[in-house]
């Protein structure tokens, strides 16, 4: 073999950077489903049938390319579990002249990755990630000097650079963004079409039988699984969602309704992220229908920003954050994960809710996971290290360097507002006035103390409270410090006294 080209499970990408000059003569692939990998965290179910399932069907594609693939299976018997071992062993058999792939998407692997070398005594070259639109170093250039990293510029950046929505050098439609239209609560709607999955192939029911062998006491059930594993069946969920779905992603953007987890969300990041769709095509597509009158700015932009905006930047936070990221913890919260986030039994519909459909669907849409499981953890002052190991469980798309920023930084605060400008924390009626969870509540939301109340409102206080040291200096939370302090002394007292029988209630285990 003259080249062994590695590649990860989530890059299972025809044009990626390691299979550019590829000869399927005289190279060979290597690909390994690594024990490391499925334990390391005890990732959902689905999540693992997804991933290895695609992994498999990447392999037969290039395997019909011509290309010599070398794929290792968690249950093959000499599988050693380790992805360096495997490559020794794989060096060894084959012998190549030069170890060649494209730079894994999260620290740890990439400083494995550094040591090959000297591991294997083989050459190894690493090559640049360019499913990304920006660089490390072009992400690291946007943020020097730079005295608040806002994610707004630098996406109008991306704009710039790959000229989406864009007259000449002005935004089309003459704004940049338009979120301000895109906020509204959701209102049932029976008009909705039904999502429709994929149905599971005997590769992929092969892989379910094992994840379900080799993880039973993992999360979630393989029962229902329904994602695309290949990059045809993800294009046509594609495509589907800009037909259907777009036209009105913008409106329900933010809103939240029991029994329609889905809204008008993509359900594209598991794709985007292992590799099966090509982000930038995906928006390419969006602005067309845009073009073509399909689908209006407010949503195409909204759509657009997600992800050269967001998804680039939370990338760049997390490289540039450096390592130890996960263990910031500004607010210094150290209570154990409650039970009922395995379990989703509370009382709290809100949570019972999007906790279940975590559950069901390895997935929850980015207001489900910003405004209720994070808020949650946020007000209860869970430990946030703890917290994104259960976010990087329980999503499908989850990856630590999206995860990470989105948990550490965004939801929790962890960070001291190195990628956020303020916590984002709300009390019931934020909940109330975004969903319809309020209703068949056992809590009321609109009582502030006691036992009927919700929770969230004395735990938003109690949070401000607890924390105005850190935080009422912030421009951005003046109006609540505000209010705290002309609140009376005995009004204050009733909160402080009901978040902390409840947050006594929660230490013991008791039912909440
Ligand atoms: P849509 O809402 O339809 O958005 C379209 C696309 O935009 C997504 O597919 C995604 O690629 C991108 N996107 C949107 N928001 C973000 C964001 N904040 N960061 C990065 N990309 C974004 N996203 C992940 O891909 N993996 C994660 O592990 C993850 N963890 C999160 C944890 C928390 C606490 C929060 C608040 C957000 C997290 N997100 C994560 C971001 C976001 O919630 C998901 O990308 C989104 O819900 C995926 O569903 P969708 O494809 O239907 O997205």
């Amino acid at each position: 073999t003259r080249n062994l080209i590695v590649i990860l499970g989530d890059q299972l990408t025809p044009v990626l950077s390691s299979l550019t000059e590829a000869d399927p003569a005289r190279d060979t692939v290597l690909m390994v489903e690594v024990a490391e990998e499925t334990t390391y965290v005890r990732h959902h179910k689905k999540k693992l049938v997804l991933i290895l399932s695609a992994m498999r069907h990447f392999a037969e594609e290039l395997a019909e390319k011509g290309f010599k693939v070398r794929y290792i299976r968690l249950d093959d018997e000499d599988n050693t579990g380790s992805f360096g071992d495997e490559l020794a062993r794989a060096a060894r058999a084959l012998k190549p002249e030069r170890i060649i792939v494209t730079e894994a998407a999260e620290r740890r692997v990439v400083e494995a990755m550094k040591g090959w070398e000297t591991q294997i005594g083989i050459p190894v070259e690493i090559r640049q990630d360019d499913r990304f639109l920006a660089s490390h170093a072009e992400f690291q250039r946007w943020a020097e000097g730079r005295r608040e990293l806002t994610m707004e510029y630098f996406y109008r950046d991306m704009r710039r650079k790959t000229r989406l929505l864009m007259e000449g050098d002005k935004p089309v439609g003459g704004r940049w963004n338009f979120d301000a239209e895109n906020r509204k609560p959701a209102t049932a709607t029976l008009f909705r079409k039904e999502r429709k999955g994929i149905k599971p192939d005997k590769i992929t029911k092969d892989v379910a039988a094992l994840v379900e062998a080799r993880f039973p006491d993992h999360m979630g059930s393989t029962e229902g699984f329904s994602f695309a594993v290949t990059r045809k069946d993800a294009e046509a969920i594609a495509d589907t969602f800009i037909a259907d779905f777009l036209p009105f992603f913008g409106e329900t953007q933010d809103a939240m309704l029991a029994g329609d987890p889905f809204l008008n969300h993509a359900l594209l990041s598991f794709y985007i992220n292992i590799g099966l769709l090509d982000p930038l095509e995906i928006c390419r597509a969006a602005e067309r229908a845009y073009l073509e009158g399909d689908a209006p700015i407010e949503a195409v932009e909204g759509f657009i920003r997600q992800i050269i905006g967001w998804r680039e930047y939370v990338r760049g936070i997390y490289w540039l954050a450096g390592p130890g990221y996960e263990h910031r913890n500004f607010f210094e919260a150290r209570r154990p994960l409650p039970d009922f986030f395995w379990t989703g039994k509370t009382d709290m519909r809100c949570l019972s809710t999007v906790i279940g459909e975590t559950i069901d669907h390895a997935y929850a849409h980015h207001i489900q996971r910003l405004m209720i499981t994070g808020n949650f953890a946020l007000l209860a002052g869970l430990d946030p290290y703890a917290l994104h190991i259960w976010y990087l469980e329980v999503y499908a798309d989850a990856f630590e360097w999206v995860e990470l920023p989105n948990v550490v930084g965004m939801s929790q605060y962890a960070d001291g507002g190195f990628l956020a400008s303020k916590p984002y924390a709300a009390s019931g009626a934020y909940v109330s006035r975004m969903s319809d969870y309020c209703t068949g509540c056992r809590y009321d939301v609109k009582q502030k103390t006691g036992d009927k109340a919700c929770p969230l409102n004395a735990l938003y206080w109690h949070f401000l409270d607890r924390h105005a040291d850190k935080l009422s200096r912030n421009r951005r939370l003046a109006q609540p410090y505000a209010t705290w302090r002309r609140m009376d002394e005995g009004q204050k007292a009733v909160y402080r006294a009901s978040a902390e029988a409840f947050l006594a209630r929660l230490d013991a285990g008791g039912a909440v």
